[in-house]
């Protein structure tokens, strides 16, 4: 039995064990995943609703694991984040992403505004080095900081709200350009909204899932993207997986999609071939 504190005690049962044991071979793997370079960068594709076309990429980290094949980030992301592992994770997913949209640039004929958006954990966002790292990342390669879009959850920011303004005003100020993930899932409490300078609102796709379900779920959604006009700001629609709900957004004014309907994440070079293409939406 193990202690949580006076009079409480908690059995650790065989399965807690056998659970446990799974933790700690994971971090461990985790670990050497980072030292091997197991890790791999997918791009999905952002199309803008006013040209139909794709106006960026977000990058997704795949693990490449050796026996177990690819892992999706779900089922690595939260020991990632429990450990700690995820803010080296995210840094070498800033600078590979940084890198791949900057040799696209060089090696081909792509649209100058095209960006490419990286998720920051609650952990790198609290890192003391956090405007170091970023920095460094498009320093490194060369890269406008306008073609670079940081995804920021409301946990992130509301943790400690005072020193993530200061922080997000910083990132603003060198052109860096910032969105709230999953907007609406989180703390989601609209009082500090004003203070955090950012361009873009991500509606979290759990929203846009059961788009089609009823009318309140639409003025739901349509809620967010006025929100977001009112406030000088665009809406970005995640998880669209039909043309009825690519249908909808449209006509709510939503500003950009991103999904399944348009395209899965895809490795560096498919993405490219897709860019190539330059199909219109
Ligand atoms: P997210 O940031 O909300 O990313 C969008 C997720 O939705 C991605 O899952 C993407 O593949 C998936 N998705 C895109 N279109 C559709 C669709 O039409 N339908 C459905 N059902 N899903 C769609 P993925 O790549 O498995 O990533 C899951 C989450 O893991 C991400 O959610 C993000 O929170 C986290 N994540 C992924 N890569 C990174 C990373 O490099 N760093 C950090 N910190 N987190 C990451
Ligand atoms: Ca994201
Ligand atoms: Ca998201
Ligand atoms: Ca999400």
């Amino acid at each position: 039995a193990k202690s949580k504190g006076r009079d409480i005690y908690c059995i650790f049962t065989p399965d807690m064990y056998q659970q446990a044991l799974k933790l700690l071979q994971l971090e461990n793997d985790l670990k050497r995943a980072i030292e091997r370079q197991e890790f791999l960068v997918y791009y999905q594709p952002i199309v803008c609703f006013e040209t139909g076309k794709i106006s960026g990429f977000e990058a997704l980290v795949r693990w490449q694991h050796p026996s177990l094949g690819m892992v999706a980030p779900a089922d690595f992301i939260p020991v990632a984040e429990e450990t700690g592992l995820i803010a080296i994770i995210d840094t070498w997913v800033l600078q590979t992403a940084c890198q791949q949209l900057r040799s696209w640039q060089q090696q081909a004929v792509i649209d100058p505004q095209i960006s490419i958006g990286v998720n920051i954990s609650v952990r790198l966002f609290s890192h003391p080095n956090l405007l170091e790292i970023i920095d460094q990342a498009w320093r490194d390669v060369n890269l406008n900081p306008r073609n670079l879009k940081l995804e920021i959850t409301e946990s992130a920011i509301m943790d400690n709200s005072e020193a993530a303004t200061t922080i997000l005003q910083i990132l603003r100020e060198s052109n860096i350009q910032l969105s709230i993930d999953d907007f609406g899932t989180g703390y989601s409490s609209l009082s500090y909204l004003h203070r955090f300078p950012v361009n873009t609102l991500k509606i979290d796709k759990s929203f846009v899932n059961c788009l089609e379900q009823s009318p309140r779920n639409i003025g739901l959604i349509s809620s967010i993207i006025s929100l977001a006009h009112k406030m000088e700001m665009k809406a970005i629609a995640e998880g669209i997986e039909t043309s009825e709900q690519l249908t909808v957004l449209r006509e709510l004014g939503c500003d950009f999609g991103q999904g399944y309907y348009f395209s899965q994440p895809l490795d560096a070079n498919s993405a490219l071939e897709l860019l190539a293409l330059n199909h219109k939406w």
